[in-house]
């Protein structure tokens, strides 16, 4: 070797002084030394672990070299400091192979790789440095299943969102969005429509930055904010710091918001009345359509159904308008106050509701801790589950009826704060007002010879 390389690689897969690249390139040098080599260059690359795959810019320089000739060899520690995986070997088998260059180590012996025993020699110890890197990787996951189990926090390092950078104490001005974004959430709001109105108030994100669906959504599908320590999407345990949500909350908004198919997320809806306006000349849901012109309007269409009668139509924006004036008015109004302190026996309810869900819970809970300690067998833990598994999904169904209704709970007897905002209100966070308080909305035909819009075509049937 006339142009040798030396590849020397940190990495944290190994312990004691051996990692350090000094040593690796200090004992190369030695090498070559020792076999009257010539060194053109070094290269060293920073990997800090050799399973996820991260690019290797001196690695990649290297074999540029090596291919276009530049260097004909390469002096390594040992064989892993090249190669972290069977592919990565493989390619640089080929590359060997039509470049003629040689390869040595200075702890694992020559690989002559352009011979068959060679190759196999360096895929046996490439398979065994692989093999080394994963057990790593489980031993590292296992920690964390440790530390899980152990109520603490499994931390990515960075501050979680609600929380100080110790993840012990709330910061009340984020805990706040958190709290008010699951509330919205699970009264029916989309998590596309928080992040608009969140994005417009300007609540800088976790990042500091504009708020993403995403992002919203794994805050509040996490169970670290309801003080849960998650492992592997699983509650394991109750940790040590404060809750923001309850574990009820948390797993009523990963139900909401999780297991939905891909793609299924939508843009917010444009006619917040959509799905609560029925036609009263055939009783058909009338649907948003635009005209040629741009305006939007309601229209009774004969769908794919057959069900509609093609007739029944009313421009959008006043007839919503109108609605929206309806809902403000019965906001403010003595009756819509006595129904909802009704409304609010309803709470007891949900108490008890809550009460049972969280039992259910604790039944589970219990179950599964025997059938861990081998109290009682497999069979029996499964058949025990069924009927709990059942009173607590009903418990949550009911549960989440009435929620439905607590989209109204920041806005009652406050209509002339909501009046004012309510054409800046996101579409979908109209909605969810609207349908808490409106079940129909009928729209009669229009007189004939009558052009201009004539609220009382339409009839309200107010859900409370
Ligand atoms: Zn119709």
């Amino acid at each position: 070797m006339k142009t040798a390389a030396i590849y020397a690689r940190i990495s944290k897969d190994r312990d004691g002084t051996e990692n350090g690249v000094r040593r690796q390139v200090d004992e190369c040098l030695r090498w070559a030394k020792a076999h009257d080599v010539t060194v053109a260059e070094t290269y060293v690359d920073n990997d800090i672990s050799a399973t996820n795959g991260k690019r290797r810019p001196e690695y990649e320089r290297m074999c540029a070299d090596i291919k276009q000739r530049r260097r004909d060899g390469v002096i390594a520690w040992h064989l892993d400091r090249l190669h972290r995986n069977p592919i990565e070997l493989e390619q640089f088998i080929i590359l060997i192979e039509s470049t003629g260059a040689d390869v040595r180590t200075v702890t694992g012996g020559d690989y002559d790789l352009s011979t068959s025993d060679g190759r196999a020699m360096a895929r046996v110890v490439g398979a065994f440095a692989r093999k080394e890197s994963e057990d790593k990787s489980r031993r590292i996951k296992s920690q964390k299943r440790q530390r899980a189990n152990d109520g603490k926090r499994v931390s990515g390092g960075r501050r979680a969102y609600g929380y100080n950078a110790e993840h012990t104490q709330l910061q009340p001005e984020e805990a706040a969005i958190i709290l008010e974004a699951a509330r919205r959430a699970l009264a029916g709001e989309s998590i596309y429509s928080i992040c608009v109105d969140l994005n417009e108030r300007d609540v800088p994100s976790a990042s500091g930055g504009q708020w993403s669906g995403h992002v919203l959504k794994r805050i509040l599908c996490s169970g670290a904010v309801s003080g849960q320590v998650e492992h592997l999407g699983e509650m394991v345990s109750m940790g040590s710091w404060p809750a923001i949500l309850s574990p009820t909350q948390t797993t009523q908004l990963r139900r909401k918001l999780l297991n939905r198919p891909r793609g299924a997320s939508r843009a917010p809806r444009r006619y917040p009345l959509a799905g609560v306006v029925f036609c009263g000349r055939c009783g058909a849901k009338m649907v948003g359509k635009r005209r040629e012109s741009g305006a939007r309007t309601y229209f009774c269409a004969k769908g794919v159904t057959g069900v509609g009668c093609n007739k029944t139509t009313t421009v959008a924006e006043l007839f919503e308008t109108l609605i929206a004036d309806a809902v403000l008015y019965r906001l403010d109004t003595p009756d819509l106050q006595r129904k909802l302190i009704s409304a609010a026996a309803e709470d007891d309810q949900a108490d008890a509701l809550q009460a049972e869900i969280d039992r259910s819970q604790a039944e589970l809970d219990e179950l599964a801790q025997a059938y861990g300690e081998r109290k009682i067998p497999l069979r029996e833990w499964l058949m025990a589950r069924t009927p709990i598994e059942e009173r607590q999904s009903e418990a949550s169904r009911r549960m989440g009826q009435l929620i439905g209704s607590s989209a109204l709970e920041n806005y009652v007897g406050n209509a002339e704060h909501l009046r004012a905002q309510w054409t800046d209100l996101a579409p979908d966070r109209q909605r969810t007002i609207i349908s808490a308080l409106v079940d129909h909305v009928t729209v009669n035909p229009a007189v004939k010879g009558r052009t201009r819009f004539d609220p009382s075509r339409f009839e309200v049937t107010w859900r409370i």
